[in-house]
């Protein structure tokens, strides 16, 4: 016999797991479609929820200051008059441990339990730590939260830093621009992969991104692994050991006041798998293309939602756009709706005066078309895979990228590469009769 489960302090209708973008774009979007329905978002970190992307650009270089909205001189999602207007609970500082998806209570770590009508989980990711000696040593750092971005402002604060970056994602190659802007006196990127973005870009492009950063000032180790992060006299790091990844040669320690991690995310699938819902253990919490998860009533979204992706299969997207639209589905078919979750996968970076959006479904075995050229520093790259568009990297070249956007969705047909390079080729007519 099971034991009855415990009833519930309170209960709310809408409950969003996860202070994240996806969470807070999920209440807004409830919001407007239920005017009266009680939501409550639960969140582990001690912040309102905020956008990620100007922590390793405007903030990072201390342009902006946290408090104000996101594109108006701060990084909140919403500042906190919103959340009293709107009637949109947060409780911060209170991670969940888990949901009995049959009584539909959530258990909170501090041990009260939440009645819910639907529930959210956008538990999003964590920095991955590496697992080498002196991995904790003072300036040994990683990038994933406004904490994390505040220590490390503070730390470029100190002008002729010699930082190594651990990770050439666009998230390390962003800390390493702005390192260089700070003023730091060397940047050294190292990365276990044979070249920039491999799974992305062809070998031209690679090299290319490779040229920019180097032209600026960074260097580059690829195909070398850290292994051990060394203290100098004080304590702090004063050394990143790295050895080539077939373990060929010494090991080489490159001076380091500041090693910055930046290699990848380890989903929050936690209160999932505690939840007995259903995991893909390389994607995160399996969703249906409606978003919801094997549980009644949860659906998921943004980086935690693995869902059936029309190219790539189930997949998830670490990207700040997939948390804006998936939260935006889920809390739509949340207030019961009937919404397919259809995304052409978008991301962002800014890197020097590099602004590079990448639509669609890049890869290195796709045949790869430069409209302008890459030295002007506005171009961009069409990939065609089996005589299909299939993604376009923009580099300071954003004008048409509703047009890419649309014909990446659509699975357009390329024309020859002639025509596609051509300037007066107009990428809307891919999808135009
Ligand atoms: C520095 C940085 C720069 C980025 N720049 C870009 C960019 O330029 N372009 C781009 O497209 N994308 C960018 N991204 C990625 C983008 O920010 C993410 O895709 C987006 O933040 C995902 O939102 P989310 O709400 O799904 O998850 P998250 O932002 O990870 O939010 C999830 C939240 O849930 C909390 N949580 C976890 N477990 C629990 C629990 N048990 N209970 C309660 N709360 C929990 C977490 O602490 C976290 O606060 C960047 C990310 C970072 C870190």
């Amino acid at each position: 016999m099971t034991a009855p489960a415990t009833p519930p302090q309170r209960r709310v209708d809408y409950l969003l797991i996860g202070g994240g973008l996806a969470s807070a774009t999920a209440a807004e979007e409830i919001r407007k479609r239920d005017a009266s329905g009680s939501i409550l978002i639960v969140a582990s970190e001690r912040h309102a929820p905020y956008h990620r992307p100007p922590l390793s650009k405007e903030y990072l270089r201390g342009e902006i200051e946290p408090d104000g909205t996101y594109g108006a001189g701060g990084v909140y999602v919403q500042l906190p008059p919103w959340y009293g207007e709107q009637r949109v609970e947060t409780l911060q500082g209170a991670p969940v441990s888990r949901l009995d998806t049959a009584a539909k209570t959530a258990t909170l770590a501090n041990g009260e339990i939440i009645g819910y009508g639907k529930a959210l989980i956008a538990t999003g990711g964590r920095a991955r730590a590496l697992n080498i000696p002196g991995a904790t040593l003072p300036g040994v750092m990683t990038l994933r939260t406004l904490d994390d971005a505040t220590a490390i402002r503070e730390r470029l604060a100190t002008p002729g830093l010699r930082v190594v970056v651990i990770g050439s994602g666009f998230i390390g190659l962003e800390a390493a621009s702005n390192a260089l802007f700070k003023g730091a006196a060397s940047v050294t990127i190292v990365d276990l992969v044979k070249r920039a973005w491999p799974g992305m870009l062809t070998d031209d492009l690679s090299a290319w991104l490779q040229g920019e950063f180097m032209a600026r000032g960074a260097s580059f180790y690829f195909d070398h692994a850290p292994s051990a992060f060394i203290a100098g006299p004080d304590g702090r790091v004063a050394a990143v050991r790295i050895t080539a990844s077939d373990g060929s040669g010494s090991p080489l320690d490159l001076p380091a006041d500041l090693a910055l991690v930046g290699v990848g995310i380890q989903l929050n699938t936690e209160v999932a798998s505690a939840s007995g819902i259903n995991v893909d253990p390389r994607h995160g919490v399996m969703v249906d293309n409606h978003l919801h998860t094997s549980a009644p009533d949860v659906w998921a979204a943004g980086d935690i939602a693995a869902y059936p992706d029309p190219v790539m299969g189930r997949f998830h997207f670490e990207h700040w756009d997939n948390a804006i639209s998936s939260g935006q589905t889920a809390a739509a078919n949340m207030t019961g709706g009937d919404e397919c979750y259809t995304h052409v996968p978008y991301f962002f970076s800014d890197q020097f005066d590099l602004a590079l959006n990448m639509l669609g479904y890049p890869s290195p075995d796709a045949e790869v078309t430069i409209r302008s050229h890459m030295a002007s520093h506005a171009f961009t790259a069409v990939f065609v895979r089996d005589g299909v568009i299939r993604a376009a990297l923009m580099v300071n070249d954003d004008a048409q990228m509703d047009a890419w956007r649309d014909a990446i969705a659509a699975g357009a047909k390329a024309p020859d590469s002639e025509t596609l390079a051509s300037s007066d080729f107009d990428p809307a007519t891919l999808t135009q009769g």
